[in-house]
């Protein structure tokens, strides 16, 4: 095998996806303690008190050299190499959080014990299945009186329309939860919350007698419990993981450090290596030689006088160098890369080398926009990199009218950088935004008024969802016609209906069968 083929296969690039509380920043510091990234627990717990303790943009400002470092954390486990990408939760929910999520190749999806599925896993998640993600199942908090795991199984597969495949079974929860079970292995792992790391003994075998003298009458509920589990629910199948259908599922409990290990172990043995893309003219292999990659998430760095950013880039394929000349695709310019950073977690440097799975971030001025490609030289476009119908509006409304030509400049290249969606719709000189999650809008209000000098305040803005629309241009004619006002241009000057509500929205599709009302938008 060649080095370049051996550095891609040993690459695992996920991210995590959750529900607020459910144990997510927990389970990525236990992560990164067991794969030896961070010597101390509660490193990454002070980022995120930092961030929460704060809900005024200005701090959040300061702590962004902060969460620059923290959105991708890299680190090698056992002889892989992991990269583990931040998707922000609570009130940094934003795009990004979404994009991030076509930057991986596998996700962990950890669910709350005592709460099951809850709604920002299922949005998540939808996203996750536009391309078939993989998906492990982190079951989380046992140490607490927790739901029927069958129950819990249960509701993954209706509301998540994913099978589940247990791979191990709790033993009691709350205050009797021992341990675990492993389906696979027939090993169990005891609990005990004051060992280091989660596990006081391991043993093999259900019958073994010890377990007997370790949990008591516990021993022989475990065994009746095993023998239905494995008669009522799936053994795992590892294509049907890997095309996104069947789920394996770990219990365990982050904050006692117990089952991390496990999950790790997972995600290196179970989760697929960097996967093939696919561009609007054919499909790049992670092993082909040359570089490539795409542009998932801009942030806006430090200084923000000097509109300086951060370009985060997932590597599809080759070797990326420092000082590597790379080719950006839209406009043809070679970029001369000498400051791209690393994510290691434990030391950050400049990054020497980066491959397929890796990602880079670019500082630049702006020059460079989400979704770009970037090649050695072939005009590939990289596509799947989309925008998400807003579940937010705000109508931008200016102070000083003089300044409306910053205001739409601003507006356009913020949008352009993914900050928030713009929308002009076509009977009225709003400007609205849109977002999907709020601390968009003041992202973008802080920004307008440091990077272009333009005060302005936002108002509600009445509309349910936005759809793009894809149609004849006659069928756009006619309904731009009949909706003026709720049918708009977005920043590309794509069709965009606001729905006022959500019969409205029903109305127009009914009324105009042809055209496509879409959700998602792939960014040109
Ligand atoms: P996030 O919002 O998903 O990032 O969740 P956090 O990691 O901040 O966890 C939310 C709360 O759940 C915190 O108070 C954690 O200490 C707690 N927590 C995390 N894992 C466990 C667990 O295994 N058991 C219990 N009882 N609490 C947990």
């Amino acid at each position: 095998m060649s080095s370049l083929q051996q550095e891609v296969e040993r690459r695992r690039t996920f991210a995590i996806i959750s529900h607020p509380d459910a144990g997510k920043t927990t389970l990525t510091e236990k992560l990164l303690w067991f794969g030896g990234a961070i010597q101390v627990a509660g490193e990454v717990r002070g980022r995120k008190a930092a961030r929460h303790a704060t809900s005024d943009w200005m701090e959040l400002e300061k702590q962004r050299g902060i969460s620059v470092t923290s959105s991708v954390m890299q680190f090698p486990y056992r002889a892989h190499m992991v990269n583990l990408l931040d998707t922000p939760g609570h009130d940094d929910f934003s795009e990004d959080t979404y994009r991030t999520l076509t930057a991986v190749d596998s996700a962990v999806m950890v669910i709350d014990s005592v709460n099951g599925v809850e709604a920002q896993t299922i949005k998540l998640l939808n996203v996750c299945r536009m391309r078939d993600t993989p998906i492990i199942t982190f079951i989380n908090k046992l140490d607490r009186e927790s739901r029927a795991p069958i129950e819990l199984l249960d509701e993954i597969e209706t509301t998540l329309g994913m099978e589940c495949a247990p791979m191990t079974w709790p033993i009691g929860m709350g205050k009797t939860f021992r341990g675990v079970y492993n389906l696979v292995t027939d090993s169990i792992l005891f609990f005990d919350p004051r060992a280091e790391k989660g596990t006081s003994e391991t043993i093999q075998g259900i019958d073994n007698p010890r377990l007997d003298e370790l949990i008591g009458y516990q021993a022989q509920e475990l065994r009746v419990d095993i023998e239905l589990v494995r008669g009522a629910s799936n053994e795992f199948n590892k294509e049907r993981y890997l095309s996104g259908k069947q789920t394996p599922v770990f219990f365990g409990s982050a904050v006692n450090n117990f089952g991390v290990q496990s999950l790790l172990d997972a995600v290196v043995d179970l989760s697929p290596p960097p996967q093939a893309r696919q561009t609007a003219t054919r499909a790049v292999a992670a092993n082909e030689e040359k570089f490539a990659g795409f542009v998932f998430k801009i942030q806006a760095n430090m200084d923000p006088k000097h509109r300086d950013r951060i370009a985060f880039l997932r590597v599809c394929s080759g070797r990326f160098e420092r000082g590597m000349k790379i080719k950006q695709v839209a406009s043809g310019k070679m970029l001369n890369v000498n400051n791209a950073i690393t994510f290691m977690a434990q030391d950050r440097t400049i990054m020497d080398e980066a491959y397929s799975g890796d990602i880079i971030g670019i500082p630049n001025h702006g020059t460079i926009k989400l979704g770009d490609t970037f090649t050695e030289n072939e005009a590939l476009k990289f596509i799947g990199i989309p925008s998400f119908a807003p579940e937010f509006f705000r109508r931008a409304r200016i102070k000083n009218p003089m300044k409306m030509k910053q205001l739409q400049i601003g507006l356009k290249q913020l949008s352009e950088e993914g900050a928030a969606q713009l929308f002009r719709p076509l009977l009225s000189n709003d400007l609205i935004l849109g977002a999907v999650g709020m601390l968009q809008f003041d992202v973008v209000a802080h920004r307008l008024e440091h990077e272009y000098g333009v005060d302005m305040v936002f108002e509600p803005y009445d509309c349910y969802t936005a759809r793009w629309l894809k149609g004849s241009d006659a069928d756009l004619k006619a309904i731009a016609n009949k909706y003026g006002f709720n049918v708009g241009l977005d920043s590309a000057d794509d069709y965009v209906y606001l729905a006022p509500n959500r019969v409205n929205l029903q109305m127009a599709q009914e009324r105009y069968p042809d055209i496509q009302f879409m959700e998602t938008r792939e960014i040109a």
